[in-house]
């Protein structure tokens, strides 16, 4: 099992360690022609609008958005955003491939960050520890996009539609294993369903 992780900017090398550490072979994307080969790709937290531009500059907005059409893509806080079909205070590019809508900085400045414990559907045991930073919520969800965790006034922090999977949080600062592992699974599946 192959892991890409775009490492145009932000928090990849967090997500490398993470991938490593539950054994899957992770590696970083930076050119169209390394998402070759993979089965998944993560897409870090970081500053959304200097990934778009990345991206653009570096011919990957199309052969991402074709990896994304078919395979186990999961983006974190600036990756949420770059999934996201609509985004509610910007007119920046995003990939658009999943069905949700997303305030970009939602907390404003008055909370920066912040750490909260988050009950997650599908993953068992203790709530997660989730850590936001200048990070997004998901304002609505359409299609078959389900919401997997809410804070406490309610507000959308991950949703999973099918193969992809999105949260507002950045879970590879933590030492919390579990939604990476939620996602390898997602990446094995995807696997699975390959023809021979
Ligand atoms: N609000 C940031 C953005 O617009 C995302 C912050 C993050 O990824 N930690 O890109």
């Amino acid at each position: 099992m192959n892991i890409g992780v775009l490492a145009l900017q932000g928090a990849f090398r967090e997500h490398i360690k993470m991938l490593r550490q539950l054994s899957a072979a992770a590696v970083e994307v930076r050119l169209p022609q390394q998402l070759a080969g993979l089965d998944g790709l993560i897409i870090p937290g970081g500053e959304s609008t200097t990934i778009a531009k990345l991206a653009a500059a570096y011919g990957l907005m199309e052969p991402l958005r074709r990896f994304a059409a078919i395979k186990p893509t999961w983006g974190t806080c600036a990756g949420m955003i770059f999934l996201a079909k609509a985004l509610e205070d910007s007119d920046q590019p995003t990939l658009g491939m999943m069905d949700i809508s997303v305030d970009r900085n939602a907390f404003g400045r008055q909370i920066d960050s912040f750490e909260t414990a988050l009950s997650i559907t599908g993953l068992g045991g203790a709530p997660f520890p989730a850590v936001f930073i200048r990070a997004p919520v998901v304002t609505a969800v359409a299609g078959d996009a389900q919401v997997l965790a809410r804070l406490a006034d309610g507000r959308i922090v991950a949703v999973r539609q099918g193969r992809l999977l999105a949260t507002a949080f950045h879970p590879e600062l933590t030492g919390d294993l579990r939604l990476h592992d939620l996602f390898c699974t997602i990446v094995k599946e995807g696997a699975a369903k390959k023809p021979a």
